[in-house]
C-alpha cells in the first residue's frame, strides 16, 4: 500500500468542495496553531467565528470530556439537564422564549423558515410564504437556505430550488417595502453581512424595517450565525440595533469548536412547532451543549465583552494606519479590510504563507479572531500583514 500524506489523501478521498490553503494543522492553543511540520501561525479566523474561546481553552477542554465520560448522546425522546441549562441561559440573556436545538448554522435557518411559515400558515391559511432576504446575504448550503442566500452565484445546478424567496437590496425601508405583498411572512436579515463581505447595516434603517414589520405581522428572522456569541462586542448583534426580533438562529461561536445550531424564538411564536413538525438526532447532545454551556458562561458578562470591543478596536485602529489599507469595517471582533491594490485572496495565501491564518469575504480580508485572543498576538498578526502587504508591493 501506498503511504499517502494528509494532502495527498485529502485530494484523493475528499469530495473537493472547498479550495484549501496549503497547510495542515496538528495542534493549537489560544490563537496559535501549529502544523504538521511544526510551523507556527497565529490564527485570526478561529475556523470561520468558531473557535469562540480559542483553540483548546482548558475549562472548555474540562467541560466536554467531563461530559463526555459522564453520558455522551441520549436522544431527544429524553430530558437532557446540559440542553435545558443552556436554553435557559439563552432565553434569559436574549429575552426570547424558546429554543430549538439543531447541528448547524443552515439547519438553525431551516427550522426558523420553517416557524415562520408554520406561524403563517396557521393564522392565515395557505399562500402566505414568501420570506424577503437582502442580496449579498449568506444563510447556508441546504437547498432551502440555498434559495435564501440572496446571491445569484448560489442559485446554479441544484435545480429546483425551494420557491417563496424574494431579494432586496439592503439599501432603503422604502424599497423592502415595496417588495412586501400580501403573501410576505417575514424578512430575514444577517446585521453585518459575514460572507457578503462584512457589510454592516445601518442602524435607523434596520430599525424602520422592524418597526414596519411589527406593524404588519411580518415576522423579523436575524440570522446570527456569524454575529452572535460576544462576536460583535454584545452578546448578541442585536443588541447592539436595539431590536428583538422574532426569530433568531446562532451556531458558529457557541459551541466553541463543536457543531451547534440554535433557533430561538419570542412569546408569540413559541407554540408554533408541535411534536413530530420538527427533529434532529444529535441536536441538543449533551457534550456540544456542554461546551456551548461553558462558552456561554465565560461570554455573557459585561466584562469579557467590553474587552472584545476594546481589541477590536485596537485592531481597527492598527489596521487603519497600515500602507496598503484603504478602509476597515468592523463590529467588536468582527472585521473587514478593503485593501487598496491586490487581490485580497491572492495576499490571504501569502499571510498564510507568512504564518498569519487569515480569511476573505469578497473582495476584502476578514478577520474573525478567537475572542480572547491576546494583544500581543494581535499585534503578531498585524505585523504579518503588514509584512506580506510590502512584500506584495514590492514583488
Ligand atoms: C456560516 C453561516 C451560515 C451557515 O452555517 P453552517 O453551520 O455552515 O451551516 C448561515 N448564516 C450565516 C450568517 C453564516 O455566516
Amino acid at each position: 500500500m501506498i503511504n499517502l500524506n494528509t494532502k495527498e489523501k485529502d485530494l484523493q478521498y475528499i469530495m473537493h468542495t472547498y479550495g484549501r490553503y496549503d497547510v495542515a494543522l496538528k495542534s493549537a492553543k489560544g490563537a496559535t496553531a501549529f502544523d504538521e511540520d511544526g510551523k507556527k501561525y497565529i490564527d485570526v479566523s478561529s475556523g470561520i467565528g468558531v473557535n469562540s474561546l480559542g483553540y483548546c481553552d482548558d475549562g472548555w477542554v474540562e467541560a466536554v470530556t467531563k461530559q463526555a465520560g459522564t453520558i455522551q448522546h441520549m436522544s431527544n425522546y429524553f430530558y437532557c439537564s446540559q440542553a435545558s441549562n443552556l436554553a435557559e441561559k439563552l432565553c434569559n440573556l436574549t429575552g426570547l422564549a424558546k429554543v430549538c436545538f439543531g447541528n448547524s448554522g443552515a439547519e438553525a435557518n431551516e427550522c426558523a423558515i420553517k416557524i415562520a411559515r408554520k406561524y403563517s400558515f396557521d393564522k392565515y391559511g395557505e399562500g402566505r410564504n414568501e420570506i424577503i432576504t437582502l442580496k449579498n446575504s449568506f444563510h447556508g448550503r441546504t437547498v432551502t437556505t440555498l434559495s435564501a442566500t440572496g446571491q445569484d452565484v448560489f442559485h446554479n445546478y441544484f435545480f429546483p430550488f425551494t420557491e417563496g424567496f424574494k431579494y432586496v437590496e439592503a439599501d432603503t425601508a422604502d424599497n423592502f417595502k415595496k417588495a412586501v405583498s400580501n403573501k410576505t411572512c417575514a424578512v430575514m436579515i444577517e446585521l453585518i453581512q459575514g460572507e457578503g463581505g462584512v457589510n454592516i447595516l445601518d442602524k435607523s434603517y434596520v430599525q424602520s424595517l422592524v418597526k414596519y414589520c411589527a406593524d404588519n405581522d411580518i415576522l423579523v428572522i436575524v440570522d446570527e450565525v456569524q454575529t452572535g456569541v460576544g462576536r460583535t462586542g454584545k452578546l448578541f448583534a442585536h443588541q447592539n440595533y436595539g431590536i428583538m426580533p422574532d426569530l433568531m438562529t446562532a451556531a458558529k461561536g457557541l459551541g466553541g469548536g463543536l457543531p451547534i445550531g440554535v433557533c430561538m424564538c419570542g412569546e408569540k411564536l413559541k407554540d408554533v412547532m408541535s411534536p413530530s413538525t420538527h427533529g434532529t438526532t444529535f441536536g441538543a447532545n449533551p457534550v456540544v451543549c456542554a461546551g456551548a454551556n461553558y462558552v456561554i458562561d465565560k461570554v455573557a458578562n459585561d466584562e469579557f465583552l467590553n474587552e472584545v470591543e476594546a481589541k477590536g478596536k485596537y485592531l481597527e485602529e492598527k489596521l487603519a494606519s497600515l500602507d496598503g489599507v484603504k478602509s476597515v469595517r468592523r463590529m467588536g471582533l468582527m472585521v473587514g479590510i478593503e485593501l487598496e491594490n491586490g487581490d485580497a485572496h491572492d495576499i490571504a495565501i501569502k499571510c498564510v504563507g507568512n504564518g498569519l491564518l487569515i480569511i476573505t469575504a469578497k473582495s476584502l480580508l476578514r478577520m474573525l479572531p478567537p475572542l480572547t485572543i491576546t494583544y500581543s498576538e494581535l499585534d503578531e498578526a498585524i505585523s504579518i500583514l503588514k509584512k506580506t502587504i510590502n512584500e506584495n508591493k514590492t514583488a
